[in-house]
């Protein structure tokens, strides 16, 4: 009979529980226990839902108090020793150090994963690396979820991806992470052979690598790792999950491995259906993952039905499950708690817990057992959207057709350089920040009395503007050269010009987790992007009025507008970018007209879309740099354009980030220790840059010389010419007690190198 099963659900709960609970936790206001007490709480209510939904595999060690990929770390005992000595335990303290740092240890590296906007804790491993069975907590979970009468599938990220995603520190001679596969699957048959004495029929192995492009060497460490675990006297049966995107070359070695059951993303690559109903083994169970785990459409039920009848006619439907595309962890919880959502816009959307109904409903339909309502309902919210008149708008469509390739070009760089030094006369080094500061408990409680009406707007603009005035006059203190206004008007990066811009809704309660309790509320654009009016020129101009200094205008950029966003599935994503950039566009040229000499549009997302495999690169970069380009050439040379970018991978999308054409970029590199500067060795960047040199993203302040290091690295590989000094990114999340000292020392440090030099 066809399974309705899950891969991984919201672990943030209902209003943020996980993130303030942890966040309580943290500032000493509970204890241990509490925390724990919580993090049960939470997991009960998750599983009780999906039991209660019906679901036939309910996933279990998907809940994390950071990250899922750290927990491997911790669970294999493959922490680095600057944490805790070699063999010893990793209490909950030493496990959020791992992710925050301490006094005396840098945090580990943190990435995104895949093409998400959801954060990991990279690994880092030795040569000679060792691994064992070092905690329980996927047999404890298990046994937490047995005793509640559900049985679980536990999720373990799979040793293969989990290498792949590793990094070698040390002396490597040559080795890649992939070296330790042999020492590293005897820990995960400990695993798996205790969780199938706990009573687990099943595990989910996650290997996302599987969608990537790989060499000869992967893909043979694909094949030992499976006949290793294969081998495991005492196991469940293992599911392999792959995800987003299609196993294209891969798809032999999937097919070969000697598993259970194979799970495939039918809503990112639809097309690997045919191939892998012509080659599965015929004993192989099929997860076919239907129902779209990265957007909040609702799903087209007929066609998935459609889908899943056809698989079962050539299969069996004992050989067949439904299920999400990929983890449920990338979309919001619940519909149902949003109370002022559009209701026209409402009826096309499906969160978690809808799109769990969606599987039920089709593992139902595949039994027999159709609801032809929700069939019927689900028809009518499809043919209602596509018919609607708020999803296009002739004006944006007008001016779309009309764009030339000269609004997506500027003077020459050198040219623009030199009228811009003119302008602004900056010393060598020039120190600024990434735009945002301190989000202090003051100001998010001031814009939330605004939203409700309790503050009217002129005292509220009134408060902002003192917000401006001190960050402006500090900065002038310390001596920044180019400063920011601080966005002290901003919830979200986005979702502050998405509630600005026709064509989107917000979500009230839409989080969805990005890094540790860092969640954002990705916004809504379901139709045409248009402009109402200027979005922040009020907050800039007012800030370069209160100093001589240039002020950095501050806007988030096109392709991240849209990465950071659920986008409408109905146009090409290149087209909806363009609208986005006609818009920022204008913004732009509307900060410079009110004399702002500096504006910086944020690409922290850019690398985020590329598309995991190579075939889809060039087609992807095209028309990201394409808008970037529209976006940011409508102001004169003179103005000084800036982009921001915050990760540390750069290797294959140096050139298009040089394609920009932004005169100045910053981007985050003091966590990896500068080590992305290695694509700036064989590839020289022509503009300016501004490597980060303090980890924002640790409440720890760095030491002088932490910054002052990371700063000679930087111009040893780059022209000391070209080198801009700034922070890793934006500093919202962190407290002025922490921000102070730091950036006080980075401007020392600036001026100490600038002296040097002289
Ligand atoms: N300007 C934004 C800020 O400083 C950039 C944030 C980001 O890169 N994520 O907050
Ligand atoms: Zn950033």
């Amino acid at each position: 009979m066809v399974r309705a099963t899950n891969l991984g659900f919201p672990r943030v709960g209902v209003v943020r529980a996980l993130k303030r609970l942890t966040e309580a936790y943290w500032a000493g206001a509970i204890d241990t226990d509490e925390l724990q007490q919580g993090a049960r709480d939470l997991r009960a209510a998750n599983w009780r839902l999906q039991a209660a939904m019906g679901l036939d595999h309910i996933p279990s060690n998907d809940f994390s108090f950071y990250d899922h990929v750290l927990d491997a770390t911790v669970l294999f005992g493959a922490v680095p020793d600057r944490f805790v000595p070699s063999g010893g335990a990793v209490d909950l303290d030493a496990y959020f150090a791992l992710a925050r740092g301490t006094e005396n240890a840098p945090a580990m590296e943190m990435t995104k994963w895949f093409d998400t906007n959801y954060h990991y804790l990279v690994a880092e491993l030795a040569a000679d690396q060792s691994f064992r069975l070092a905690g329980d907590k996927p047999i404890a979970e298990f046994r937490e979820a047995l005793a509640l009468g559900i049985k679980t599938r536990p999720v373990l990220v799979g040793p293969v991806t989990y290498l792949c995603l590793s990094k070698l520190t040390g002396g490597t001679h040559g080795m890649t992470p992939l070296g330790l596969l042999d020492r590293l699957l005897p820990a995960y048959q400990a695993l798996l052979t205790q969780l199938a004495d706990a009573g687990a029929d099943w595990v989910q192995l996650d290997e996302p690598c599987l969608t990537l492009d790989l060499d000869e060497h992967t893909r043979a460490a694909y094949r030992r790792a499976y006949e290793t675990l294969a081998a495991t006297t005492v196991a469940p049966q293992l599911l392999v999950a792959t995800y987003f995107g299609g196993l294209r070359d891969n798809r032999e070695i999937a097919l070969s491995l000697p598993i259970a059951a194979l799970h495939v993303d039918l809503a990112r690559a639809p097309q690997e259906l045919e191939p892998l109903l012509a080659s599965a083994p015929p004993e192989l169970t099929l997860s076919l993952g239907v129902v779209d785990g990265r957007n909040v459409w609702r799903t087209d039920l007929d066609r998935a039905r459609d889908t899943l009848q056809r698989v079962v006619a050539r299969r069996g439907a004992d050989r067949v499950m439904v299920a999400s595309s990929c983890s449920l962890l990338h979309v919001p919880l619940d519909l149902d708690t949003e109370t002022d959502i559009d209701p026209e816009v409402r009826t096309w959307l499906a969160f978690a817990k809808q799109k769990l109904r969606e599987i039920v409903v089709l593992a139902k339909a595949a039994r027999g057992e159709d609801e032809e309502a929700l069939f019927a309902e689900s028809r009518a919210a499809l043919e209602a959207r596509a018919r609607s008149s708020r999803v296009r708008d002739v004006g944006v469509r007008a001016r779309l057709a009309a764009i030339t390739p000269d609004m997506e070009s500027r003077l020459p760089y050198a040219e623009r350089a030199g009228r811009q030094a003119t302008k602004l006369a900056l010393p060598r080094l020039p120190t600024t920040t990434i735009g945002s500061f301190p989000q202090t408990r003051d100001v998010r409680k001031l814009r939330a009395a605004y939203r409700r009406g309790k503050v009217d707007r002129e005292a509220y603009e009134r408060s902002i503007e003192v917000e401006i005035e001190r960050a402006i006059r500090w900065q002038e203190e310390i001596g920044i050269d180019v400063l920011v206004h601080g966005e002290f008007e901003r919830s979200d990066m986005v979702e502050y010009f998405a509630e600005r811009l026709d064509g989107y809704v917000l979500t009230q309660h839409g989080w969805v987790q990005s890094y540790g309790t860092r969640y954002v509320k990705p916004p809504i654009l379901y139709g045409d992007v248009a402009r109402r009016a200027p979005m922040t020129v009020r907050w800039a101009a007012y800030a370069q009025s209160l100093t001589r200094k240039p002020v950095k205008g501050m806007l988030t950029g096109p392709v991240t507008m849209l990465h950071w966003s659920f986008v409408r599935d109905d146009q090409p994503d290149g087209v909806t970018a363009r609208q986005l950039a006609l818009a920022i566009r204008d913004e732009a040229v509307d900060l410079e007209a009110a004399g702002l000499r500096v504006v910086q549009i944020d690409e922290p997302a850019f690398r985020e879309g590329l598309p995991l495999g190579d075939a889809d690169r060039k087609g992807y970069l095209e028309w990201a740099v394409q808008a970037f380009r529209l976006a940011s050439s409508g102001v004169r040379p003179e103005t000084q354009i800036h982009t921001h970018m915050c990760y540390s991978e750069f290797n294959n999308i140096i050139e298009a980030v040089a394609a920009l054409d932004a005169d100045v970029l910053s981007i985050e590199t003091a966590r990896s220790r500068m080590e992305l500067l290695d694509a700036f060795e064989r590839f020289r960047y022509p503009n300016a840059i501004g490597p980060g040199v303090y980890d924002i993203h640790s409440p720890r302040v760095p030491s002088r010389s932490e910054i002052l290091t990371l700063l000679e690295k930087a111009i040893h590989v780059l022209r000391p010419d070209q080198v801009w000094v700034n922070p890793d990114c934006g500093l919202k999340t962190r407290r002025w007690d922490e921000v102070e000292p730091a950036l006080a020392l980075m401007v020392d440090v600036a001026r100490e190198v600038r002296s040097r030099a002289a």
